[in-house]
């Protein structure tokens, strides 16, 4: 019978095999792959016996949580890891996501289970003594998936409503300014002296933990691998350990053996003059004295006031506006903004843009998205926007040709000579109509050039298309870049143009089917040797040459 396939979706914690759960552990032994981060699965190697590893770099999440529902869903036992919890920033949700592109049902699809982790922001916490003792929250300041302008906001939110704030990716090689911003913002509503914990590599060889404030926390090293943990305004050092109060000192008096309270009336309405469900009949000051005089006798009421009443005028105090100002625009409603990503270009043989079109790209970008100029002769935008269909069709309506980017088929043509080789546009056009944008496990460029002179290099692309005398000539799996770079091989000659298209989309559908995760079209050929019937031949250079990585 056939084996039934199953996803593990691992948080194996810190890395240090002490605080990794069993069911884990098991998780991991248990399955055929295991799918993950390169640096994570170095971590864990030691645990893994004769698993298949996948292991694939940082930004390619994607592919890594594709190959792993495809290895389920052909019946195989598949762990995908993430260091801390998987749920936490990590590979839990995007599976899910992956699952539900699908049309997966929990009753019917592949059988999935979400082993927890321990997250950074509890191993950080217990190594810097208790800082999370109340209402907490983890933030990333990482902008790749999230807009900046909510990513403020959120710390913003977080600094008014005095949540200890756990920063995720604080700083890395080139986002050195968010820390910087969230330390203004957080300046706004806290103490300089509001103690901050930065704790790199928690449980790890190089973990290093360093106590010090709000005002002083950037003159630290902070980097990829630190998190940062914002104390909230009654957190207090003591002993080099952050110590957040859980509140006990109001209705304990944690120095006397006899306690004013009775364990019975601790929590009797009149010892929580703060509970959202009381009418208490004290003034704002009145709360006050209560909640910090640990039932010394409240004053006689001046004004009676609902618990609504004095929670609106606590946040119109924190705000410094009015309520009413301070609940608008409300915080938790807003429409959430995200990337949109795409490339632009006027046509498939067009090079030429138009005045219109620049002006479109002014207006749909505006002051917050980016243009990219790519030597595939696109511009890629970035834009933040609630509103992607309508960037869309703004951009096709002045004519421009759109195209997702990422691990996606590009078909790449020359200009044709200004269109005056025109022969062969229509085929060109009819590949970017069947293939353009299809996902791939890497990047797939598609070259299509109008004539022998190759003049636009068709040639040093993954699959290169030469028109030549009314017929194709096919190249594949060039190797574009890097000191061992060559061009593609010339498997055909004198392809047939009713062929053409039909012969192409075979061989991608073959790589996409068949390739691992970033494995690219030259990989692929010269691991499995042949392409739709096409014999690889060795194109390694004939002297020997090192590899040198960039900056070398
Ligand atoms: S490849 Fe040929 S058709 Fe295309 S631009 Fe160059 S010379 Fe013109």
């Amino acid at each position: 019978m056939e084996q039934k396939g199953k996803l593990f979706v691992v948080g194996f914690g810190p890395g240090d095999f002490k605080h990794i759960t069993t069911r884990a552990v098991e998780a991991l032994q248990e399955s055929d792959f295991i799918i993950g981060y390169k640096t994570y699965v170095e971590l864990i190697q030691d645990l893994l016996t004769d698993q298949t590893v996948i292991s694939t770099g940082m930004t390619e999440e994607v592919s890594r949580a594709q190959e792993a529902v495809k290895q389920a869903e052909n019946g195989k036992k598949v762990a995908v890891i993430s260091s801390g919890d998987a749920g936490v920033y990590g590979m839990a949700g995007l599976v899910y996501e992956v699952l539900i592109e699908k049309g997966w049902k929990e009753e019917t699809g592949v059988e999935i289970e979400i082993i927890p982790g321990i997250s950074a922001i509890n191993s950080c916490a217990s190594l810097l003594g208790a800082p999370i003792m109340h209402d907490s929250c983890t933030i990333s300041l990482s902008d790749h998936l999230t807009p900046w302008d909510l990513i403020a906001k959120r710390v913003e939110a977080a600094a008014q409503a005095d949540f200890v704030i756990a920063l995720y990716n604080p700083r890395s090689g080139r986002r050195t300014r968010q820390i910087v911003e969230t330390q203004r913002i957080l300046l706004k509503y806290r103490s300089p002296e509001t103690p901050v914990g930065l704790v790199k590599s928690a449980y790890r060889e190089r973990q290093d933990i360093v106590i010090t404030n709000l005002a002083e926390m950037l003159n630290h090293d902070i980097g990829m691998l630190t998190t940062v943990v914002i104390g909230n305004s009654s957190t207090f050092l003591y002993d080099n350990k952050m110590i957040t109060p859980r509140g006990y000192q109001r209705k304990y008096t944690l120095n006397a053996e006899k306690q004013p309270l009775k364990p019975h009336q601790r929590l009797q309405k009149e010892a929580e003059p703060w509970a959202m469900d009381q009418e208490t009949g004290l003034t704002q000051g009145s709360y006050e004295e209560a909640a910090v005089g640990l039932l010394t006798k409240a004053p006689a009421p001046e004004k009676k006031s609902t618990s609504f009443e004095i929670a609106m005028e606590a946040l119109s105090r924190v705000s410094g506006q009015s309520a009413a100002q301070s609940i608008t625009p409300p915080l938790v409603q807003q429409e959430m903004e995200s990337l949109f990503e795409l490339a632009v270009s006027p046509g498939v043989a067009n090079k030429q843009f138009t005045p219109r079109q620049m002006m479109m790209l002014a207006e749909v970008v505006g002051e917050k998205g980016t243009m990219e100029y790519t030597p595939n002769h696109k511009i890629i935008l970035k834009i933040p926007t609630t509103e992607p269909d309508s960037i869309m069709e703004k951009l096709q309506s002045v004519g421009f040709l759109l195209s997702p980017i990422g691990d996606v088929v590009t078909l790449k043509a020359c200009d044709f000579c200004d269109g005056e080789k025109a022969e062969s546009i229509p085929y060109a056009d009819e590949l970017q109509q069947v293939l353009g944008g299809i996902e791939m496990p890497k990047e797939l460029n598609i070259g299509f050039n109008g004539c022998g002179m190759a003049c636009y290099t068709a040639v040093i692309d993954d699959i290169g298309i030469v028109f030549r005398k009314g017929k194709f000539d096919l190249f594949l799996g060039a190797k574009p870049v890097g000191r061992t770079a060559h061009p593609g091989q010339p498997v055909a000659e004198g392809i047939e143009p009713d062929r053409l298209v039909e012969l192409i989309t075979n061989i991608v559908e073959e790589y996409k089917q068949n390739a691992h995760p970033n494995e690219r079209l030259f990989k692929y050929f010269k691991r499995v040797k042949k392409i739709q019937g096409y014999q690889y031949q060795d194109m390694a250079p004939k002297i020997k040459i090192e590899p040198a990585p960039c900056g070398d």
